[in-house]
């Protein structure tokens, strides 16, 4: 059983219910979750804030920045099982998970390094016997919502610059994947984070979420997930004006000129579509190619893709494990059969796979989706599960215009030998994070985010940091006198 955490105590939904979580590979039960109700929402909301009003106001930047770096160090202390513990809850290899927590790792370590540098500014106020500064303060009780599909990692990006600004917190994970954030509050915990500094909500989106964002006692949402939901927190953010940073989906365009080595961008148009089976906001879901390499490309992606080994994240041999949930899954199918009926070529996947041992997990085929066009819905939405559509362009001024059709902007590569083109097309790209000659890799402290329908705000970097922090000046007169403004 797990429970919330709420004012440092491990507790039971106050009306006593309960949820499971299941593992994607056989649907078999994982755990029981306490499971919390509008009762449990306000008494998280309570504790953050008697804990914002309370000592933690009184921490240092310093004492904060120790606490992140014992985290990062206690999180790789513990790599290996929650790893374990990631893959089973979210399908995903547990080398991905490794990984995952070895970025997780990293973002705690990089806002420990930043909030200790970050000692606000002083201004110039051009006049004489006045001092002026700019001091960073934390904005208050911040409410962070999590997907599913980098439970552990997202959840970090939020909560490690909330914390370092100095502000108290309520997370909630997603209700399908919850095991490494209850977790990662027990490391907390182990760090001696004074109670009601971070508080756990586990529960449905619709009832426990929709109740925290709507709470009046949130000063700050941060939310991570679906285009839809984000625009129904920036609604409930609306009421109280409070502070909203939403990270949204994405459709992200993967560029690729001939003239780069061919292997190498086979291979990284697979990793870029099919990492996650698919699950991932700025997959390289929409492939764009140059006419003359078209054709070779895509009987080789489909053929390579053909050969991904579907199984256990926690099997060495699994390239990819099974999407979330059933109901996900049928998402997904829904699009292959709307891709088909639109027209595309099937070439690879499209099917669940036939071994009878994946049979009872949420599996699907990588799909590829050869003659795409932009009008078609299988390009422009969404699909988030291991579905690949392939557009062809001739010059570069089409690829820009075809990288650049998407009502999304939150990422996108392009595939060159020409230094200046790869300089041009990323120039001209209106997209969040562009990759030249590489797709995936992000760092720190390097700026996330989206342009367009994929969000507003930037999780990481310093802007990161921005996010959680109330800016003030004071100005100071230090030798002060009558204005005569008025004469009486
Ligand atoms: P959802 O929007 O369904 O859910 C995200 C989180 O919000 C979950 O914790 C969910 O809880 C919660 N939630 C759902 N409804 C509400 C509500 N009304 N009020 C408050 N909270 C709510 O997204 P998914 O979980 O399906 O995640 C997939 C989406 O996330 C994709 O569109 C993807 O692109 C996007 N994403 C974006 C990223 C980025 O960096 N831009 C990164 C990762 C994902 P519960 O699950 O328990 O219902």
């Amino acid at each position: 059983m797990r429970y919330l955490y709420i004012a440092g105590k491990w507790t039971e939904a106050a009306d006593g219910g309960t949820a499971q979580t299941i593992n994607p590979f056989d649907a078999t039960p994982l755990d029981t979750l306490a499971e919390a109700g509008t009762a449990d929402v306000d008494a998280a909301v309570a504790a953050a804030r008697e804990a914002f009003d309370g000592p933690w106001r009184r921490s240092t930047v310093t004492d904060r920045a120790a606490l992140l770096a014992k985290i990062a160090d206690l999180l790789q202390r513990d790599r290996e099982q929650l790893a374990h513990t990631e893959s089973l809850d979210t399908g995903k290899t547990v080398n991905e998970a490794r990984a995952d927590v070895d970025d997780t790792t990293a973002v705690f370590r990089y806002y420990a390094g930043v909030a200790g540098a970050d000692a606000g500014r002083v201004v110039d106020p051009g006049r004489a016997n006045v001092t002026s500064r700019i001091t960073h303060e934390p904005v208050g009780v911040c409410a962070l919502i999590a997907p599913w599909n980098y439970p552990l990692l997202q959840i970090s990006w939020k909560l490690a610059p909330a914390l370092a600004a100095g502000n108290t917190t309520v997370i909630k994970p997603s209700e399908l994947t919850p095991l490494s954030t209850v977790a990662l509050v027990g490391l907390f915990e182990e760090a001696e984070l004074p109670p009601g500094v971070l508080n756990l909500l586990l529960g449905q989106g619709g009832t426990a979420g929709q109740a925290l964002v709507a709470h009046p006692g949130v000063d700050l949402i941060s939310f991570t997930g679906g285009l839809g939901t984000g625009e129904k927190i920036m609604a409930a953010a609306a009421r109280g004006v409070r502070r909203v940073a939403l990270e949204l989906g994405g459709k992200n365009p993967n560029i690729v000129f001939d003239g780069t080595d061919f292997d190498t961008v086979v291979d990284n148009a697979l990793t870029a579509a099919f990492l996650h089976s698919g699950q991932v906001c700025s997959a390289g879901a929409r492939l764009i190619v140059q006419d003359s390499l078209h054709d070779s490309f895509v009987a080789e992606l489909a053929a390579r893709a053909d050969r991904i080994r579907l199984g256990s994240g926690l099997d060495p041999q699994t390239e990819c494990g099974p999407l979330i949930s059933a109901a996900h899954r049928a998402k997904v199918e829904r699009y292959v059969q709307l891709g088909l009926s639109e027209g595309a070529d099937l070439l690879a996947g499209g099917q669940r796979p036939p071994e009878p041992n994946l049979a009872a997990g949420f599996f699907l085929r990588p799909t590829v989706f050869a003659g795409c066009h932009r009008e078609m819905a299988v390009v422009q939405d969404e699909v988030f599960g291991p579905v690949v559509t392939v557009e062809r362009f001739s010059t570069e001024e089409e690829a820009i215009r075809l990288g650049n059709d998407t009502a999304y902007g939150l990422a996108g590569a392009v595939w060159t030998a020409d230094a200046g083109q790869a300089e041009r097309v990323a120039g001209a790209l209106r997209h969040g994070t562009v990759w030249i000659n590489d797709y995936h890799p992000y760092l720190p402290q390097a700026e996330w985010g989206g342009f367009g329908k994929s969000g507003i705000g930037r999780e990481l970097g310093p802007s990161g940091l921005d996010e959680y922090q109330e800016k003030k000046h004071i100005y100071h007169n230090t030798s002060p006198g009558p204005t005569h403004w008025f004469s009486g």
